[in-house]
């Protein structure tokens, strides 16, 4: 199993590209009929499993569920809970990041985790972690 913070891209045979592109497709299917922001999201696992999923929208907003959510939702129903890496597609013109809510919702599987999102037309990474800064915690590690 690779390891956050590894080399993973090369051992588990995938690229942050093809991460995307996965991500991409899967925002075709995303149900936004409110807000027709349309986000995709996919997971790269530790077991090589890439697993994606979009945002689905209610016409009571707030029960709306991002992208982010539901991917790591369907990784936890197919046994999976070590993410690497997200992909996060929005539209290609936009830098769709991660709303808060998301970032605390992974951050409780991989806080490392590498968050690759698209910006000016060119993919960056960047660790989840410096995304989320004194994240909450139940169990204090501090002490
Ligand atoms: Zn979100």
């Amino acid at each position: 199993m690779a390891e956050p913070g590894s080399d993973y891209w090369l051992k588990l045979g995938t690229t942050p590209e093809q991460l995307m592109k996965v991500a991409e497709e899967y925002r075709t299917m995303a149900y936004a009929p409110y807000s027709r922001f349309f986000v995709g999201a996919a997971l790269l696992m530790d077991d090589g499993a890439v697993i994606g999923g979009c945002n689905v929208e209610n016409s009571s907003y707030g029960v709306t569920l991002c992208a982010e959510r539901i991917a790591m939702g369907n990784a936890v129903s197919s046994g999976r809970v070590r993410p690497l890496a997200i992909a996060v597609a929005g539209d290609a013109d936009s830098f769709c990041s991660p709303c808060g809510a998301c970032r605390q919702f992974l951050a409780e599987f991989n806080p490392n985790m590498d968050v690759i999102l698209r910006k000016r037309g060119r993919l960056v990474s960047i660790p989840l972690s410096s995304m989320l800064p004194y994240l909450f915690k139940l169990e204090d590690d501090e002490r």
